[in-house]
């Protein structure tokens, strides 16, 4: 069988980096692991090719070769979903999709032209799906109805399938799942709050089959908390440790995690040790009310600001993701983000306005309540540039503009130089030792850009040459990485200018609101 896999499209959002991908010569930021994945679970003597739309487009060849189009995304990539199922439709070719947004929405009308779909994880229905063509079915809608694969068999991804050269990292998956219980995250909803985890080995082969296809750069670990399962985190990064020492510490690690992170001394010791450079965590908001209301407990056990300083003193720089417009926010909110984000130093602070996507609890409570404002298959997902898909209890104007205040106070290109400088001063210099690495043709070109724009350019040239010779001083073993996170405020500045725009036209096209007396809703 000639199968084709797509992935679609994403739109221009915070994480997409574009700024930066210029700079240093690269497309995008991650390949598509899921399609990847369903690669390696399908027969093997099919023939595969596969393209991502973020890099290129599927030539014509292409499309004439297929004989199967296999289709995987996200919610934020429907539109360019439904676009490629036309496109493949309109050929006459089978067309099957799955991946998260079929997954929670399979009746959703971006992918009712689909003759198959391949719902939930692949290790379960994909079997049934391989089944059904070998049978010669034009048709059909496979569910694991309800059941969790056991991961351990999952086979190594198909990375050969990938243009390496056009992503900027590489992207292996431990564990599924998540233990907590955040009342808007779909994590839970399709995965389950039973970690399930790879076995060390399985992730090792994963990595040594990147390093025997040429790859030396980083490698994003997509688990949803990495330390859901932190016995099995712990039985694993002695073995990344290991292999890493062995080969010179050829890949640094991002990944995601709970803020208990913080709390596990020894974890955070082996994920540095292993070459963890980064964690993005779910801090969400510093009130503590709203996290109660989001059933986020696990953010209001220790003080915030401390457990990120924690993590920073550990070597691991933290990322952070902060929404607006929880139930009963007071007035202020966003005002007490840019606070708590300038007093811990958090370079890269993502801020969203709360999204009820399908099927979560928040979903389920807000449909009950009367209070969704689109129905589930008109739903768009986390993107920065939404405003909320349901009836908030303060005025949506001024959590608009709360969050577009924000945003901007955020990355003001002093603010962000002094926050970066006061966070790498707190950051512990790295333990492992790398072998040395002389400087690529791009990296010079990238270095050479960021002077003359934040050195020279821009009237942060005078803070620019004291903080270069303050980290060169205080802590020289970080000079590299300050310099690359000084150069991610070249996306964030352009990402500034569409967060306001995008904002201000929606916020223009909505009904004038009611005064605040007669509204009926009250914070849960
Ligand atoms: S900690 Fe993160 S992954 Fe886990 S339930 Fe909460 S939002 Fe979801």
């Amino acid at each position: 069988m000639r199968t084709l896999f797509v992935y679609p499209e994403f739109p221009k959002t915070f994480w997409s980096y574009e700024k930066i991908l210029e700079l240093v010569n690269r497309k995008v930021l991650l390949p598509p692991l899921g399609l990847a994945t369903v690669a390696a679970l399908l027969p093997q003597d099919w023939e595969m090719k596969l393209v991502d739309r973020n890099v290129r487009e599927v030539s014509e060849a292409e499309w004439d070769w297929a004989e199967l189009v296999v289709i995987s995304g996200m919610i934020v990539q429907k539109d360019d979903m439904e676009k490629q199922i036309s496109i493949a439709k309109s050929r006459g070719l089978l067309v099957a999709v799955g991946g998260p947004y079929a997954s929670s929405t399979p009746d959703a009308p971006e992918i009712a032209k689909a003759d198959f779909k391949v719902l939930d994880e692949g290790e379960i229905t994909l079997p049934l799906f391989i089944e059904a063509i070998q049978r010669g079915d034009t048709s059909g809608r496979f569910s694991a109805e309800g059941d969790k694969p056991d991961v351990t068999g999952t086979p190594i991804p198909r990375f050969d399938l990938l243009q390496l050269d056009a992503y900027d990292s590489m992207s292996v998956q431990f564990s599924r799942g998540c233990p907590f219980n955040c009342e808007f995250c779909d994590i839970i909803v399709l995965y389950g709050r039973k970690p399930r985890t790879k076995t060390p080995e399985q992730l090792v082969a994963e990595l040594q089959s990147l390093y025997d296809l040429g790859w030396r750069r980083s490698i994003f670990l997509v688990d949803d908390n990495f330390i859901g399962n932190k016995r099995n985190a712990k039985l694993l990064l002695p073995q990344i440790k290991a292999w890493q020492e062995e080969r010179g510490y050829p890949f640094s690690f991002a990944t995601e995690a709970s803020v208990d992170l913080a709390d596990d001394d020894e974890m955070m010791r082996m994920m540095h040790e292993a070459r963890f450079e980064s964690v993005f965590l779910g801090i969400e908001t510093p009130d503590e009310a709203s996290l109660e209301t989001a059933r986020k407990v696990q953010n209001t056990r220790n003080p915030l600001d401390a457990a990120v300083d924690r993590i920073t003193a550990n070597g691991i720089r933290v990322m952070a993701g902060f929404i607006i417009g929880f139930d009963g926010e007071k007035e202020g909110a966003g005002r007490r983000i840019v606070d708590f984000v300038t007093r811990t130093g958090i370079p890269a602070a993502m801020m969203g306005m709360l999204q009820a996507l399908p099927n979560t609890a928040l979903w389920h409570r807000l449909e009950k309540e009367g209070r969704l404002i689109q129905d589930k298959d008109a739903a768009k997902g986390v993107n920065q540039t939404n405003l909320l898909n349901f009836e908030p209890t303060r005025p949506i104007r001024d959590i608009a503009n709360e969050y577009v205040e924000a945003f901007c106070a955020l990355y003001e290109p002093n603010a962000y130089m002094d926050r970066v400088y006061s966070y790498y001063l707190k950051m512990g210099a790295p333990r492992w030792k790398g072998s040395t690495k002389l400087p690529t043709l791009t990296d010079l070109r990238a270095l050479a850009i960021v002077i003359w724009r934040q050195g020279l350019k821009r009237n942060t040239r005078s803070r620019f040459w004291r903080y270069m010779i303050g980290m060169a001083r205080s802590n020289p073993a970080m000079l590299e990485q300050f310099l690359v996170v000084l150069a991610h405020n070249e996306h964030f500045l352009e990402y500034r200018s569409i967060v306001q725009q995008e904002i201000r036209d929606q916020l223009e096209s909505l009904p004038p609101e009611e005064p605040k007396s007669t509204r009926e809703l009250q914070p849960v």
